[in-house]
C-alpha cells in the first residue's frame, strides 16, 4: 500500500510543513541526529520526508517509515525552532500515514497498557511481582526486552519509605518557621491515567497529600479515560480523539477545578486536545477550554506548603490551623540525599514547564541539581524504548554516564516512561540510584518535616533535636 492509498484528510498539514525555513537551528537539539548523523534523522530531514510524502514523491514505506519511526517525539526541535514549526503535531499526523505492520505491533502494546480489562489484569500482576522484589533480580539476569521489562517494573516501586532514613526532611526542619497565612481553598481534579493508576498510584497519593497541604481540595471526575497520548504518538489519532472526547466530558463535571496531571506525557496530551480536535466543530472549543485548565502538579507544588497538617482521612471539609515547624529542630540523618533533576521532554518542550519541578523541590527543602543534559531526551519516549531498543540505549548512554559521574542517590523526573526507562537502566547496571517523581520527594520531605514538628510540639526543641 502506498501513501496515496492510505492518506487521510489532514487539514493544515501542508501549511504547517511550509513553515519550515530549513535553517537547521533544530539539528543540534535532536538526539537522533546526534547519534546517527543522518540528515534524514534530523527534524529538518524528517520534515522534508513528510513534504515529499505529501506531494506524492515518496510512499509511506521505506525511508518515510524508517526515519519517521526513529523519531523520539521529544519535541526538543520545537523549542529550538525560530519559525514555530509544530513538529509534534506533524509527527503524529505523519505516523497516522505509516503502513500497517508497525501499527499492528504498537496496537498490541497499547491494548495491553491502556485497555481497561487488559490493563487491570496486567497492572495487578505487575504490582504482585513488584512486591516480591523479584523484578530487580530478573532485570539483572534476563537479556534483551525481557530484562528491560523487568527493570521497568522494578523502577516503579514507591520511594516514600526511604525518606526518613535518608534525611529528606532535614532542610525543612532546619529552615524553621516560614508559615504563610492560611490560603483559600481551591479545587483540583486529578488525571488518573492508565499506567499512572496501575503502577504509580503512590505518585498520585503523594501529589494529593502535598496539594492538600497547600489548601487544594480534590473534586471527582468520574468517567475519565486514558489520555490518549500513546495512541497519538503511534499515529492512532482516531482512537486518541475518542479518548479526548471522553475526558473532556468527564472533566466538564468539575468545570471550575484545575486539572492536575502528574505524568508529563499525559499533561501534554490534554494540552494538545485542541490540535487533535481542530477539525471537529462540536468539540474543538470544549477542548480549548479544557486545555486552559491543565497544570502539571509541579506548577502547584512550587508554591510552599502552609505546614498545616493534612486533614484526617474521611474529614475532607476540615483543615487544621497551620503549624510552623519549630526553628532549630532537626533530624539527624546519616547524610543528605543527593538529588539530580532530569526534565521530561513532554513537560519541558511540549508544555513549556521549565523551572517548576526544581522550584517545587526547593520549596520542600530538597536541593536538586539539574543533570548537564537535563533538557535532552533520556531515550525512553513512551513505547519507543520497546520498539527501538538499540537507538534508545544509545540516546540514553551519555545521561547514564552523567548520573554516575554526579554520584547522586536519586534522579527526579516527572514522567512514568522516563522513570521506568532510566530506572531500568540503573537497576540493570547494578547502580544504587533511585528514579523518583518530584511529587514523591516533595511529599516525603514534607512528611519528614511534619514528623519532626510532632516531636518538637510534644517534647520541645531539645527532644526534637535528638530525634
Ligand atoms: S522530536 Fe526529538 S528526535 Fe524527533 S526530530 Fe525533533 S528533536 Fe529529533
Ligand atoms: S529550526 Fe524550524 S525552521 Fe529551522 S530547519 Fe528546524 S524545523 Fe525548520
Amino acid at each position: 500500500m502506498t501513501s496515496a492509498d492510505a492518506r487521510p484528510a489532514a487539514t493544515g498539514w501542508s501549511d504547517d510543513l511550509l513553515a519550515c525555513v530549513h535553517c537547521g537551528f533544530c539539528l543540534p537539539a535532536c538526539p537522533t541526529y546526534e547519534v546517527l548523523l543522518d540528515e534524514n534523522d534530523s527534524p529538518r530531514g524528517r520534515l522534508a520526508l513528510m513534504r515529499a510524502h505529501e506531494e506524492g514523491r515518496i510512499g509511506s514505506e521505506g525511508a518515510f517509515q524508517l526515519h519517521i519511526g526513529r523519531c523520539l517525539g521529544c519535541r526538543a526541535c520545537e523549542t529550538a525552532c525560530p519559525a514555530g514549526v509544530p513538529y509534534g503535531s506533524l509527527l503524529e499526523r505523519a505516523r497516522e500515514r505509516a503502513p500497517a505492520p508497525r501499527r499492528h505491533r504498537t496496537g498490541l502494546l497499547l491494548r495491553a497498557l491502556t485497555g481497561r480489562r487488559a490493563g487491570a489484569v496486567l497492572y495487578a500482576l505487575g504490582r504482585v511481582v513488584r512486591a516480591t522484589g523479584v523484578a530487580g533480580f530478573l532485570a539483572r539476569r534476563l537479556p534483551g526486552r525481557a530484562g528491560l521489562g523487568a527493570g521497568m517494573l522494578a523502577a516503579t516501586r514507591p520511594f516514600a519509605g526511604l525518606a526518613r532514613a535518608t534525611g529528606l526532611g532535614a532542610a525543612i526542619t532546619e529552615r524553621g518557621a516560614e508559615a504563610p497565612a492560611r490560603v483559600p481553598e481551591r479545587a483540583f481534579v486529578l488525571l488518573e491515567g492508565c499506567v499512572m493508576r496501575g503502577l504509580f498510584a503512590h505518585v498520585h497519593e503523594a501529589g494529593r497529600s502535598s496539594l492538600r497541604r497547600r489548601g487544594w481540595r480534590e473534586r471527582p471526575a468520574p468517567g475519565q479515560a486514558c489520555c490518549g497520548a500513546l495512541h497519538a504518538h503511534a499515529g492512532r489519532l482516531e482512537e486518541a480523539r475518542a479518548m479526548a472526547r471522553r475526558n473532556i466530558a468527564a472533566f466538564e463535571q468539575a468545570a471550575d477545578a484545575t486539572i492536575v496531571a502528574d505524568a508529563a506525557g499525559c499533561g501534554a496530551a490534554l494540552r494538545d486536545y485542541p490540535d487533535w480536535l481542530r477539525n471537529d466543530p462540536t468539540w474543538c472549543d470544549r477542548a480549548r477550554a479544557l486545555a486552559g485548565r491543565v497544570r502539571d502538579v509541579s506548577e502547584l507544588l512550587a508554591e510552599p506548603a502552609t505546614w498545616g497538617r493534612e486533614p484526617a482521612a474521611g474529614d475532607p471539609g476540615e483543615r487544621s490551623e497551620p503549624r510552623p515547624v519549630a526553628p532549630g529542630s532537626r533530624t539527624e540523618p546519616p547524610r543528605r540525599q543527593r538529588v539530580a533533576y532530569d526534565a521530561p521532554c513532554h513537560l519541558l518542550h511540549a508544555q513549556g514547564v521549565r523551572d517548576a519541578p526544581l522550584a517545587a523541590l526547593a520549596a520542600a527543602g530538597v536541593d536538586a541539581a539539574p543533570l548537564p543534559s537535563w533538557e535532552r531526551c533520556c531515550g525512553g519516549a513512551g513505547l519507543y524504548n520497546l520498539l527501538e531498543p538499540r537507538l534508545a540505549a544509545e540516546v540514553a548512554a551519555p545521561k547514564l554516564r552523567e548520573i554516575e559521574a554526579a554520584g547522586v542517590d536519586v534522579v527526579a523526573t516527572g514522567n512514568p516512561g522516563c522513570q521506568m526507562f532510566l530506572g531500568a537502566a540503573l537497576v540493570r547496571a547494578g547502580r544504587d540510584v533511585r528514579v523518583a517523581h518530584p511529587a514523591e520527594l516533595v511529599d516525603a520531605a514534607e512528611r519528614a518535616g511534619e514528623r519532626a514538628a510532632d516531636v518538637v510540639a510534644e517534647n520541645g526543641p531539645e527532644e526534637g533535636g535528638r530525634r
